[in-house]
């Protein structure tokens, strides 16, 4: 016989004899009996064992000096094989007894535990999930952070050659105005006489700064 699937077992329990049962004297009686509350349900074996049958024998029977009856009498005769040791017998009528309510609630244990089992594993994918969802925000948040920092720094470096660019063009005409007079030698300004020194000087400037004051 193979071992029986839960469903089976559960069948099995069914089907049987309602529990609770209870051994005889805890097991310990020597009928080693098994009992639903009304009604025995199994006997286990104890002590020898083996093929026994009911036979026949004469017996005498004296009855005094002279005289003797004969009688034939009933017993068991037989061919043991082995014997139950009387604790394993008494342990048996337990087992048999206890596995009655036992098993029934075992499985119904164990379905519980698969049940809770299952909804932990849930709730621990359901964080793993969102610590995944969390992390896969995280990044997306530190690219978007990444790619703001990368633009603010190339319109710093922007900026900087802008400022760069200007602080020429305000030095280049710090020095033409500081230069400027140099180009009248007399001290007054070239009015009507000739424009050709503020031409000079005008050349002068960095030919980049002339440019940008010519809008070019
Ligand atoms: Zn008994």
């Amino acid at each position: 016989m193979t071992t029986p699937t839960d469903d089976e077992l559960l069948a099995l329990c069914e089907k049987a004899s309602p529990g609770p049962w209870h051994a005889c004297q805890d097991g310990k009686c020597s009928c080693k009996a098994v009992w639903t509350d009304d009604y025995p349900v199994a006997k286990v074996e104890s002590g020898e064992w083996g093929d026994f049958y009911p036979a026949l024998r004469v017996k005498e029977n004296e009855h005094g000096l002279h005289w003797t009856s004969v009688a034939l009498e009933a017993f068991m005769d037989g061919i043991p094989y082995g014997e139950i040791h009387e604790e394993t017998a008494r342990a048996n009528v337990q087992f048999i007894a206890a596995s009655r309510e036992a098993i029934p609630r075992l499985i119904a244990e164990r379905d519980e535990a698969r049940v809770q089992f299952a909804e932990e594993r849930r709730r621990h994918q359901e964080g793993l999930d969102g610590m995944v969802r969390s992390w896969n925000s995280s990044r997306a948040e530190l690219a978007l952070a990444m790619s703001e920092i990368s633009r603010l720094s190339t319109g710093w470096d922007k900026t900087q050659r802008q400022l760069a660019k200007a602080r020429a063009i305000a030095g280049e005409l710090a020095r033409f105005i500081r230069e400027l007079p140099t180009f009248w030698p007399r001290g007054e300004p070239p009015f009507g006489e000739s424009h050709s020194s503020l031409d000079c000087a005008y050349r002068a400037i960095r030919p980049d700064v002339r440019k940008w004051l010519e809008g070019k």
